[in-house]
């Protein structure tokens, strides 16, 4: 079976899915697959601050209100550092400091899924894992999926790899990719009744060592931890000692002993950074796809916002369909000039 789309988009995470409504918006007919079947799903390994540089690109997307609806808490914080808290604060009667939100992935995911499902012009196709892509010479023209209904190839002017830090498009594609090591490992959970000192984000910059804090929706704290790999193996012997004792021995630690855990800890023992060429003939890469940051920095759902943003605003005209052609001219009158059209996507 072949589907014909202007662009597909592999991966309805955060960067998919704001590709998705964005390109829509512009006409652009969009196959958005997501290789799990669950609209519900959500990425785990995420304590989900989003910087304010998403925040022009939530608004862009209307999303605003929905998330404020949802919970989504202002990301006010402040930073424990060598030279003890730095505590941004607007000037006196100056503007407001720009923020981002708190909120959790399992509100945050389904939430901009749904939108892009609602959005006129974008087929959201869950359960469809991007297994190769198709091309014609030497440039990418469509994706092969598997689907629990067997194999499907879908062609299009454009592939966007959207799939995350593993991206199966930059992988098919064989995109130059640099590695970088992280020298940190970490875990994170959630917790009720873990107030924070100002009721805001709490960062830890211990050097080497990191911890952070952040109040979310539904009156939830996600806690992380981010020590030195040199702490591993003792780290390990007793996940949850270790992470309560690296706790409570923070700065101003909060109250980790009177609170409930809600979730498992989970974590990662290995999480190189990877930059990729973002482009490809036929290819672009945005979010994790094409730059997987250093957790620590809790910036890579706004790069991910933001860099759909930017690729569409790039090739969103070339992208759409050519406008209907110009009825023919009037006998014996002059011919009329082709309507002007962009070059299509590099
Ligand atoms: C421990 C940790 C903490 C973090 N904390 C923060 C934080 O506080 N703030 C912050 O901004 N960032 C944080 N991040 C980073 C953030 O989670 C990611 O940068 C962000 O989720 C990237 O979004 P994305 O849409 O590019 O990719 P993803 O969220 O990974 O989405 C990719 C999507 O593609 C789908 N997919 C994958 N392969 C295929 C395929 N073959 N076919 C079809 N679909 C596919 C996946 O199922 C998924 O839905 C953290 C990361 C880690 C590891």
């Amino acid at each position: 079976m072949t589907n014909d789309y202007d662009v597909v988009i592999s991966g309805a995470g955060l960067a998919g899915c704001t590709a998705a409504i964005l390109f829509a918006r512009r006409g652009v007919r969009v196959a958005l697959l997501e290789r799990r079947s669950d609209p519900h799903a959500y990425k785990l390994l995420c304590t989900h601050s989003i910087t304010a540089n998403a925040h022009p690109v939530l608004d862009e997307l209307g999303l605003i209100p929905e998330l404020e609806k949802a919970g989504a808490l202002h990301n006010d914080a402040r930073w424990y550092t060598r030279w003890g808290w730095i505590e941004p604060r607007s000037a006196p009667r100056g503007p407001a400091l720009p923020h981002g939100y708190n909120v959790r992935r399992s509100t945050l995911d389904p939430l901009i899924r749904s939108r892009a499902a609602r959005t006129p012009g974008v087929d959201l196709l869950l359960g469809h894992r991007v297994t190769g892509l198709v091309r014609e010479a030497g440039r990418t023209v469509g994706v092969r999926t598997s689907t629990p209904q067997g194999d499907v190839t879908i062609r299009a002017r454009l592939v966007v790899g959207a799939d995350g830090k593993d991206s199966a498009v930059a992988k098919f594609a064989e995109v130059p990719t640099k590695v970088h090591e992280n020298t940190r490992f970490g875990y994170l959970a959630h917790f009720r009744d873990l107030p924070l000192h100002g009721g805001i984000g709490q960062t830890w910059f211990l050097e080497p060592d990191m911890a952070y804090a952040f109040p979310n929706d539904d009156g939830v704290t996600v806690l992380a931890v981010l020590p030195d790999k040199k702490r591993l193996p003792a780290f390990r012997n007793d996940l949850e000692g270790s992470f309560l004792e690296f706790v409570r021995a923070l700065p101003e630690a909060p109250p980790i002993d009177s609170a409930e855990r809600i979730t498992k800890f989970i974590g990662t023992v290995d999480y190189p950074l990877l930059t990729r060429d973002p482009t490809a003939p036929g290819i672009a890469l945005v979010g994790d796809a094409a730059l997987t940051g250093d957790p620590l920095w809790g910036v890579g759902c706004g790069w991910a916002f933001q860099s759909a943003q930017w690729l569409v605003d790039a090739v969103g005209p070339p992208a759409a369909p050519a406008p209907a052609p110009p009825p023919p001219p009037p006998r014996g009158g002059a011919p009329r000039p082709p309507p002007p059209r962009g070059p299509p996507p590099q």
